[in-house]
């Protein structure tokens, strides 16, 4: 039988799309209760909550912005009446942006820091007293933020950052019980992805192939499969860790 967690109640920041929806759809179908949060409204945010209903548990699609900490107090409220508190905390809510550095602007650089790195600050930061012993807290990094890629030097520095952050709040929170681990995707295959035209996307797949030790590119519930291990007791004595979870890059 596959790893459950009955009973757990999981929060999942930017659960709307990606890896994010699968980390969501992977924890509810282990037996957590889910809150997902998104940004924006649409087609994937009513996907979810129809994906989410038709799996057993008390789940909620939530309207929240990480970067406003008022939204992120609303959203750890609605955590706190709807599921009476929190288990599992994933940082997960993220954008994409390549600028070459000597062009970046400073509001790109904001916006990427902000939703990467402040968001996950705020959003522990204000889950905090819902969290108790056996909590666990999953940062969601990135690979570059160990090898660096040209024009995401933001990006990458927002990665490295949530690594900092968790290393020092695994020792803060340690005490109490509250492990804080982070997730590191290589290259993950989302929607985003295959909305690309053909021919970018067999250059995509080729070009990641060939540098995975697997011969292919990851799939986003193969992130939602080790961050339900993160999740679960059975990483009871996993604290302070940084699992990349690439294919062997
Ligand atoms: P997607 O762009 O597919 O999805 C991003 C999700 O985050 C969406 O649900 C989006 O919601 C949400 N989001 C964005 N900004 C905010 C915000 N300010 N507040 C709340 N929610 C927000 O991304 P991926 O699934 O590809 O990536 C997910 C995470 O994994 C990110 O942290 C990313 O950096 C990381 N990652 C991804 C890799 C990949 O190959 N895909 C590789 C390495 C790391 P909305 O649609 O409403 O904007």
């Amino acid at each position: 039988m596959a790893l459950q967690i009955t009973g757990k109640n999981a929060l999942v920041t930017g659960g709307s799309r990606g890896i994010g929806r699968a980390i969501a759809l992977t924890l509810a179908r282990a037996g957590a209760n889910v809150v997902a949060c998104h940004r924006r409204d649409g087609d994937a945010v009513d996907s979810l909550a129809r994906e989410l209903k038709g799996i057993p548990g008390d789940h909620h699609v939530i309207r929240a912005d990480v970067t406003d900490p008022a939204q992120v107090a609303h959203l750890v409220e609605e955590c706190r009446t709807r599921l009476g508190g929190l288990d599992v905390v994933v940082n997960n809510a993220g954008v994409i942006s390549h600028v070459p550095y000597a062009d970046l602007p400073e509001d790109e650089w904001h916006r990427v820091i902000d939703t990467h790195l402040t968001g996950a600050f705020t959003v522990i930061q204000k889950a905090l007293p819902l969290l108790g012993e056996g909590a666990s807290i999953v940062n969601i990094g990135s690979r570059v933020a160990t090898v660096g890629i040209p024009t995401r030097a933001h990006y990458t520095a927002a990665k490295a950052g949530l690594v900092g952050l968790s290393r020092s709040l695994c020792k803060e929170l340690g005490g109490k019980g509250i492990r804080v681990n982070v997730v590191e995707p290589g290259v993950i295959e989302t929607e985003e992805a295959a909305k690309l035209p053909p021919e970018k996307y067999a250059q995509l797949q080729a070009r990641y192939q060939a540098l995975t030790s697997l011969g292919r590119l990851g799939a986003p519930d193969e992130i939602g499969d080790v961050v339900l291990f993160l999740a679960s007791d059975l990483s009871r004595y996993v604290t302070g860790a940084t699992i990349p979870v690439d294919g062997g890059i």
